[in-house]
Order: C-alpha cells, then sequence, then structure tokens
C-alpha cells in the first residue's frame, strides 16, 4: 500500500488523468453502459488501474454479464482493491477502489457465477488500462 499516492491533490489527477478518467475515478462516477473500451475485449492480459497502473484484474476472471460493463469474478489480489459501504443514489452497493491509490473503479454484486465464488465485480473500462499478453 502506498500511503503517498492516497494524498496526492486533485491538481495531481487532473494533469495525469482526461476529464472522463478523472470524472469516474476521482469523483466515483459510471461510464454509460455498453460504451467502454473493454466491455467487450476478449483478449489474454491484465487490467491495471488506469490512474496508478496497479495490477487489479486478470482476463481468466473476465466472464460477459451481460450489464455494459466489464465484469470480472474476482480480484487479481485481494490486497490490490479495497471495498467499502455505499449508500449513494438510494441504493445499498459495496463500492470498489484501487487499494494503491484510491481510484473508484466500481462496485461489486454478489451475482456473480456461483461456479466461481458468484462476485461480480462491475468495473468501468475507463478505470482500466489493458495490456496484452504477450
Ligand atoms: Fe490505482
Amino acid at each position: 500500500m502506498d500511503e503517498d499516492m492516497k494524498t496526492k491533490p486533485n491538481d495531481y489527477w487532473k494533469s495525469k488523468l482526461t476529464p472522463e478518467q478523472y470524472r469516474v475515478v476521482r469523483e466515483k462516477g459510471t461510464e454509460t453502459a455498453f460504451a467502454g473500451k473493454y466491455v467487450d475485449n476478449h483478449q489474454d492480459g491484465t487490467y491495471r488501474c488506469v490512474a496508478c497502473g496497479q495490477e487489479l484484474f486478470a482476463s481468466d476472471t473476465k466472464f460477459e454479464s451481460g450489464s455494459g460493463w466489464p465484469s470480472f469474478t474476482d480480484p487479481v489480489n485481494k490486497q490490490h482493491v479495497a471495498l467499502h459501504e455505499d449508500s449513494s443514489h438510494g441504493m445499498k452497493r459495496v463500492e470498489v477502489t484501487c487499494n494503491n491509490c484510491g481510484a473508484h473503479l466500481g462496485h461489486v454484486f454478489d451475482d456473480g457465477p456461483i461456479d466461481k465464488g458468484g462476485q461480480r465485480f462491475c468495473i468501468n473500462s475507463v478505470a482500466l488500462d489493458f495490456t496484452p499478453k504477450q
């Protein structure tokens, strides 16, 4: 865990991120369903935090949820994400953030594939940076 990354001022993130990335990862926004660039990505590889580069998800846990957002059964490492109760927008949800820099990634739900643990990490494409497997 890098406490330094979590205390960067807004100006740092504004200079590092695009306006859409900033809106989602720093202001807890949500990209439009089915509009994200990784919804239909089926390549083998790794998804990193767009803000800090931490490895977050791997292609072998990605599945077709039909939700319109990239969906994963598990993070690459439980320590790489943090979970927070979120009661915004009149819903009780569990927010997922990058545990290295605090970036908002999306939410986790318990309606994922039963045979793979039952979790669905519903993640904004814009919060991710995909590196294809070499
Ligand atoms: Fe991060």
